[in-house]
């Protein structure tokens, strides 16, 4: 096929009429003429079997193969994205039905360039065989913007991923997208499975269409420093089938928010939780009991005459007190089910889980001991030489309030001071 005959396919397909007179007609030839040689825009002619058999001079310009090269070629060769099922035989076939095809992929050049690109084709039955005439169009400029953008930006289809600026690249560790996208289809593989995340899952963008707030989150992990990084994702319709998907890191952002989070449930002095997060954490814990038609104990801890150690070592030194008690019960109660908190002044509290009461009963005995043993000399507690703290414990099955709770601890607490101190009481054992 040579040129004159894409003019003839192109007049016989789009401009010409039986009636047309040949004065008219040659002028239509030149118009077609013109339009070829001086287009941006790349146009082509492939057989049925995807062969090249034209490719005009703007297409053999951007592609650096050389005409004969191209013309050995199919366009399976130049298609990164290629799919046989797409243009294969029973594809033409369809196309000729339809007529039309468009479709959106990424070319490669010989030197390497990609070219994300539109294509139109448009088939012709020619001297009974197939043809397909095809206009490429440039989409390059998409390419460019999302280069310009700080942050990640990519262009999706949900499942696949159609293209990635530099900066996503980078981050991954790949200086180019044809690499990429060998190795990994689809941004969300890189997905850190985790509540409040963005999950690995084909419906991902979805989701992430859904939360227009700024809501969706996804975790991510930095191949290369190995660190997590928390990105905010929103994803907006780019065109019919595509969506253009922006990650900006927020990882400063919500470290610093958990760090403000992690400071308003602290006890600053102790590094327990404090008496505000206490509240909370026992209606919690109470209403989880409840479901769960389990157990729950309220460990209630107070000094022992530490208004009379103050008074001898001096305030500072009471202070480091309450904070060895605070790093003594810690290790004692730091299974995930376990909340320390430091109740105020030199009270301490613990909400635990129970598997026997028993159990709870001699955690608790032993940390009493293991306060004794820290040996802080007291010599003014008249139960010991050394520091002691009583102990009182709490067991709940959820159907009784916070407020009953926290109170038949207290009253065991005060039966502890009250049988002479330095002991553990607790409601129904011993
Ligand atoms: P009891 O055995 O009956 O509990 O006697 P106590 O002296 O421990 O009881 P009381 O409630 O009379 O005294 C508590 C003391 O705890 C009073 C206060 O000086 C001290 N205290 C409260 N908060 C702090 C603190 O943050 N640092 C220091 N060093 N002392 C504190
Ligand atoms: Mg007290
Ligand atoms: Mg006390």
């Amino acid at each position: 096929m040579n040129f004159n005959n894409i003019l003839d396919l192109a007049l016989k397909s789009n401009f010409a009429s039986d009636s047309m007179d040949a004065g008219l007609q040659a002028e239509k030839v030149q118009f077609v003429d013109y339009i070829i040689n001086h287009i941006n825009n790349l146009i082509f002619v492939v057989d049925q079997h995807n062969r090249f058999v034209y490719v005009n001079d703007s297409f053999v310009h951007k592609y650096h193969y050389s005409r004969e090269a191209l013309l050995k070629m199919t366009i399976g060769d130049i298609d990164i994205h290629f799919d046989s099922s797409l243009l294969n035989d029973t594809a033409w076939k369809e196309s000729t039905h339809k007529k039309t095809l468009q479709f959106r992929t990424i070319h490669k050049a010989k030197n390497g360039s990609l070219y994300p690109v539109l294509v139109h084709t448009n088939c012709i039955e020619y001297e009974n065989q197939i043809y397909n005439i095809g206009v490429i169009e440039d989409e390059n400029y998409i390419q460019k913007l999302l280069d310009t953008q700080d942050g990640f930006f990519i262009l999706t289809d949900g499942i696949k991923l159609i293209m990635a600026n530099k900066k996503m690249l980078n981050f991954f560790g790949f200086s180019d997208f044809l690499t990429f996208i060998s190795q990994h289809k689809c941004i969300s593989e890189f997905f850190i499975e985790e509540n409040g995340f963005l999950t690995n899952q084909p419906t991902w963008i979805n989701r992430a269409l859904k939360y227009r707030n700024g809501n969706a989150k996804a975790k991510i992990k930095n191949p290369s420093t190995d660190e997590d990084h928390i990105f905010l994702v929103r994803a907006s319709p780019f065109d019919k089938n595509r969506f253009v998907v922006t990650f900006t890191d927020i990882t400063h952002a919500e470290n610093y928010k958990s760090k403000l989070e992690h400071l308003t449930i602290t006890d600053s002095m102790t590094s327990l939780f404090n008496r505000r997060y206490f509240n909370k954490i026992l209606l919690r814990e109470i209403n989880r009991t409840k479901r769960n038609n389990a157990q729950l104990a309220f460990i209630m801890l107070d000094v022992d005459f530490f208004k009379l150690y103050n008074d001898t070592y001096g305030h500072l030194r009471g202070d480091d007190v309450l904070i060895s008690i605070a790093s003594t019960i810690q290790k004692h109660f730091n299974r995930a089910s376990d909340f320390c908190f430091r109740l105020g002044g030199e009270e301490f509290g613990i909400i635990c889980s129970v598997n026997t009461l028993n159990e709870v009963y001699h955690q608790a005995e032993q940390l009493r001991i293991d306060i004794e043993n820290l040996h802080i000399e007291h010599l003014h507690n008249s139960v010991s030489n050394y520091i002691t703290a009583s102990i009182g414990i709490a067991i709940c099955d959820g159907s009784s309030t916070a407020e009953t709770l926290y109170s038949q601890a207290d009253v065991e607490l005060y039966k502890a001071k009250e049988s002479g101190r330095n002991k553990v009481c607790m409601k129904n054992v011993v």
